[in-house]
């Protein structure tokens, strides 16, 4: 399988001499790790064992949501993990997504549980995510969780940053002592970011909407991962050359395209390698997603 394909960014004449870079094809590496799930997935069945078993949570419809949710539930499907839908409507109140998340944290046949987000104002996410159990916790938002990796010691990792590293592997097989920048400081994707980068060895700086000379930082990285939600944040001439980019934004422009944070073709002539938008990150998470179900399903099992 080709997992990184060579992109001509620009047809030059022979005096340029700019680099292109390579694509971190994460939309590849995510199809070849489900159908490495789906072997396990099947194997476990073949024995008689349950199939393990993903509730997906969503209130209201927001048309992102609705998306992102049904990608995760096809992900299931190409697994061949079961996946049980919630979807409630956007009235529904703190207390009774409570008592939904009570009732599957009860339930022996349930693995994880994944409430999406945005939730509707009348609900606190922190509430939410702590209301699962920890050994449910798929998305890897429980403070518990993100406690766990500060210290080492991951059990179930934040999906993004987890599919941003695997994908990091596949060109950095030792980031010991490299210079890393999370731009974004996020919750669930700029910290845990930062705290996966760190376990890895590398001297990690995370900027955040304070952060003053941001660029100076950014020539300074042979990583950068950028999680802001603003197009064109990163500007292109900011990156190091030879410098890896993980671009995690999604951003929807005005004619409907969609397109990351970083300025993807100034950053793609300097930058060794790179993930596009859509087709890097977004696909990553949804295959940790279904990694951690796998995880959290063994847990259960023990
Ligand atoms: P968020 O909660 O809004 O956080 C944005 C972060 O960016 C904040 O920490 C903020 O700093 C920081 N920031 C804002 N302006 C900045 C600037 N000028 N320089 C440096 N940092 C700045 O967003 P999020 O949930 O982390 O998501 C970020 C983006 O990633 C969004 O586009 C989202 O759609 C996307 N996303 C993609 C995936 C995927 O699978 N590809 C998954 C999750 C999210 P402060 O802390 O100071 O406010």
């Amino acid at each position: 399988m080709v997992l990184f394909e060579k992109i001509p960014l620009y047809s030059s004449g022979p005096v340029c001499s700019a680099m292109t870079a390579q694509i971190l094809d994460g939309k590849s590496l995510s199809e070849r790790i489900v159908d490495e799930l789906r072997q396990r997935v099947d194997a476990l069945c073949a024995t008689g064992k349950r199939v393990p078993t993903l509730a997906v949570i969503l209130v209201g419809t927001d048309p992102a949501s609705s998306i992102y949710v049904r990608n995760k539930r096809r992900a299931c499907e190409r697994a061949n993990v079961r996946s049980l839908s919630h979807d409630l409507p956007s009235s529904t109140t703190q207390v009774e997504l409570l008592a939904l998340i009570d009732q599957l944290n009860a339930d022996a046949g349930v693995d994880g549980i994944l409430v999406q987000m945005p939730l509707p104002a009348q609900i606190d996410p922190e509430t939410v995510i702590e209301r699962i159990n920890p050994d449910k916790d798929v998305d890897g938002f429980h403070p518990y969780n993100i406690g766990r990796l500060a210290v080492r010691m991951p059990t179930l990792r934040s999906c993004t940053p987890m599919g941003v590293m695997t994908l990091l592997k596949t060109v950095h097989a030792d980031m010991r002592g490299l210079n890393a920048l999370v731009v974004g400081a996020s919750n669930h994707v700029g910290r845990p970011m930062g705290l996966e980068l760190l376990m890895e060895g590398c001297t990690v700086t995370t900027a955040n909407s304070q952060t003053r000379n941001l660029p100076v930082l950014a020539l300074q990285a042979d990583i950068v991962v950028v999680a802001v939600g603003r197009p064109n944040l990163v500007k292109g001439e900011w990156i190091k050359e030879g410098a890896t980019v993980a671009d995690v934004g999604i951003n929807r422009l005005p004619d409907g395209r969609i397109c990351g944070d970083v300025e993807f073709a100034v950053a793609s002539e300097r930058a060794a390698w790179i993930t596009p938008v859509p087709g890097g990150v977004g696909p990553m998470t949804v295959a940790s997603l279904l990694q951690n179900t796998l995880q959290a399903y063994e847990i259960h099992s023990a």
